[in-house]
């Protein structure tokens, strides 16, 4: 927050500072386990802050963090920590009074008021595919969507995450980082690769794909308006098969109306890496009433795309 950034400004601390002086230590520590829990629980977990000192530490651990983060130089790492982040953000928000959640949320360029917040702001941060926030579904007074007090932190959890994220995408943290760090970097660079290895493995076998999957990916790729009820089957489905973010993007990337950012983010909501739920592939009974089902010879007996699919990639 800004309050934090002036405080750190006025504190006149110098990075070399921060870097090498014993009375960081406690920082540079916590800001290495802020990167690791980030790495290995997808949260940022609270501290005890009893004194004054704990608090000083805790404020100065968040920009050792970064500067990890952005030594690691890895998309993936970034994304997990902005999230573990705003996750932590979330959590504490729970506990605060209204007032400063509003206040939070003007400072994230959210316009919100007591549970109610700007049409515009909730279509930028809310998960709208999801059926329970879908506009639709929502109270509405005079342009003002009514939420409850979670709701509106998690929307504010949405905001706080593209902010950090926007931030380290491109960010270089100074050189000497890299040397003060050097193993604690390495480590963090070893378990994000062998995290993004272990989501690749297990080749996906496309041409065991059920006829009602081929189908939406053709749909997609000619353009083809297809239904937010078989986008969402599809990247569950793809998801399920050990698909990663970026090939699923790439399927919906052919289409002629994508929008990068928005996909990603539908994307990364369905399977989990925003909401914390993996949303499961739909039964065949459902794909039926949705009329997204072309069933083939492999079909009978079958009731649920993915029972199809193991049985025709085992063969
Ligand atoms: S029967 Fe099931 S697996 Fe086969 S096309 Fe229909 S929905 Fe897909």
């Amino acid at each position: 927050m800004k309050e934090a950034k002036e405080w750190v400004k006025e504190q006149k601390v110098s990075i070399e500072e921060i870097l090498f002086d014993d009375l960081y230590e406690r920082a540079r520590e916590r800001g290495v386990e802020r990167v690791r829990q980030a790495v290995d629980e997808g949260i940022v977990r609270e501290v005890a802050m009893v004194s004054e000192a704990d608090c000083i530490m805790e404020i100065f651990s968040y920009p050792i963090a970064r500067m990890i983060v952005a030594s690691v130089e890895s998309d993936y790492l970034v994304r997990r920590y902005a999230l573990a982040e705003a996750k932590k953000a979330y959590e504490s928000m729970k506990n605060e009074e209204g007032s400063f959640i509003d206040y939070l949320a003007r400072e994230m360029g959210v316009e919100v008021s007591g549970n109610e917040i700007y049409f515009t702001d909730y279509l930028k941060y809310a998960p709208t595919w999801d059926i329970n926030w879908k506009l639709v579904n929502r109270e509405m007074r005079k342009g003002y969507v009514l939420l409850s007090k979670s709701e509106v932190a998690r929307l504010i959890q949405e905001a706080i995450r593209k902010k950090i994220y926007n931030e380290l995408a491109f960010a270089f943290a100074p050189p000497e980082v890299k040397k003060v760090f050097k193993d604690e970097i390495l480590g963090i660079k070893n378990k994000v690769i062998f995290k993004e290895e272990k989501r690749k493995v297990g080749e996906v076998k496309e041409e065991g794909f059920p006829p009602c999957i081929k189908n939406l990916i053709a749909a997609v790729k000619a353009g083809i308006n297809v239904p937010h009820v078989g986008r969402f089957t599809l990247v569950t489905f793809l998801n399920a098969v050990g698909m990663d973010i970026e090939e699923i993007l790439k399927i919906f990337a052919s289409s002629p109306d994508f929008n990068a950012e928005k996909t990603r983010y539908q994307i990364e909501h369905i399977t989990g890496r925003i909401s914390g739920t993996v949303y499961a592939t739909p039964k065949c009974d459902t794909i039926r009433t949705w009329g997204l089902c072309y069933p083939d010879e492999y079909c009978r007996n079958i009731r649920h795309p993915l029972f199809y699919y193991r049985r025709r990639a085992r063969k």
